[in-house]
């Protein structure tokens, strides 16, 4: 499935002719049109804002988690078009049973909104209530309630991570959320507040006009939460050949524990892009998503909320969004085959583990190389950790000495993974 150069996707040959036609419009074409077809866009207009926070104060209040915070947040900003708001019953029963929404599109991870039996009671018959991100705080959004339901927990978990198992970060985030699910469109007021990458933060009409000002065509996505070794760069360069940008899209709402943190993520993706990107074919921005570890589902809705972002094309390694060993290493490619041509709009770019080789004398992929483990340098995450937390950087060939430097300062003092 990996596009061959000049195979733009449909979107972009029709905006090419749209531009033959019209060379005025060029500063506003798209590189490819969002899930469903239209931007969703949640935020009340400023003139509105003080009428409808008056009428959130008289509504039933719910406190959301972090982790529907920034469902919340991505739902606001159009990361999840065609999604208006907090999913019903039906959408919820058709993504479990097709990978589809009820209205067609596919769509692979419910998006809920958890209540307990006691705030479902709080609530009783309201048409809307007010959603807060703390105790007490600013209201956020208002919900206005079309249904309630409760949850199938074990349906839900087979059918999103493959797994019943409670060692699995995701059943163990599933398992904490409350019974019941409240849905409905949202309002919403204000955006959740970040302290951190502010300039990092773009939403998805942002990205689309910094593409468009860039002139990209055809751009790729890299979904991240680790640390970005030469194995990475290697996968982002060798698809950043055959499209006009590279968009570097790190996960940056929860993730679990040993993940290394954002923070430090983020110093490494700027030595890497100070030293080694072209700054005119790469950018950084990032994903206000929670990890959901659902693997092949996740690889699928990180594909769609890729695509609301103005991606035209999409990397999809080894294990993407996996968790020990629940997938098989592959299943996160494999699963794309079960959508139709076309479904999903954006082209996955398959990639195998790669890593220099010795003979090869560069980068390479058992699709390209020839050679044998002995002529590969290549180290567990586990050894990586070890050396990292010893002081000691990884060679050369596994990992810039910018980012192993940065990972070797991180880990002073702290316990945190680093693979
Ligand atoms: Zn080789």
């Amino acid at each position: 499935m990996l596009a061959i150069a000049g195979a733009a996707p449909d979107t972009a040959r029709d905006q090419a002719s749209v531009e033959e036609r019209n060379p005025t419009r060029m500063s506003t074409l798209e590189t490819i049109a969002p899930h469903g077809g239209t931007l969703v866009d949640l935020l009340v207009p400023e003139g509105d804002r003080a009428k409808l926070e008056e009428e959130a104060r008289h509504f039933p209040k719910v406190v959301v988690s972090p982790r529907e915070l920034s469902d919340l947040e991505m739902l606001a900003v159009g990361a999840l078009s065609p999604l208006t708001g907090f999913q019903g019953q039906a959408d919820y029963a058709a993504i479990l049973e097709t990978m589809h929404l009820s209205t067609g599109p596919a769509w692979t991870i419910p998006v809920t909104l958890s209540l307990t039996d006691d705030e479902a009671k709080r609530i009783g018959g309201a048409d809307a209530v007010t959603l807060l991100a703390e105790e007490g705080g600013e209201p956020i959004a208002i919900l206005e309630v079309s249904g309630l339901f409760r949850r199938d927990r074990e349906r839900e978990a087979d059918a999103v991570f493959g797994t019943q198992d409670l060692d699995h970060p995701g059943v163990q985030a599933l398992q904490e959320a409350g019974d019941l699910c409240v849905a409905g469109e949202l309002r919403v007021l204000r955006l959740p507040a970040h302290d951190d990458f502010v300039e990092y933060r773009l939403t998805p009409a942002q990205t689309r006009a910094e593409f468009a000002r860039r002139g990209w065509r055809t751009v790729v996505g890299f979904q991240t939460r680790n640390p970005i070794h030469r194995a990475h760069e290697y996968i982002q360069k060798c698809a950043l050949e055959i499209v006009d940008g590279l968009l570097v899209h790190p996960l940056v709402g929860a993730t679990k524990g040993d993940d290394v943190p954002a923070e430090v993520r983020m110093r490494c993706y700027e030595a890497l892009f100070e030293g080694y990107y072209p700054k005119d074919r790469a950018m950084v921005s990032v994903f206000p998503a929670a990890m959901r570890y659902a693997g092949p589902k996740e690889a699928i809705w990180h594909a769609i909320a890729r695509k609301n972002y103005g991606c035209t094309h999409f990397i999809v390694g080894r294990d993407h969004a996996g968790v020990g060993d629940y997938y098989g290493t592959y299943d996160a490619q494999k699963i794309f085959e079960r959508f139709e041509p076309g479904e999903l709009g954006i082209t996955p770019l398959m990639f195998e583990h790669s890593f220099w080789c010795n003979r090869c004398e560069g980068m390479a992929s058992p699709k390209t190389c020839p050679h044998g483990e002995q002529d590969r340098v290549s180290l567990s995450g586990t050894k990586v950790r070890d050396m990292l937390r010893a002081g000691e950087r990884p060679p050369i060939e596994f990992s810039r000495a910018e980012v192993a430097d940065i990972l070797i300062d991180a880990m002073r003092g702290s316990d945190a993974g680093a693979g």
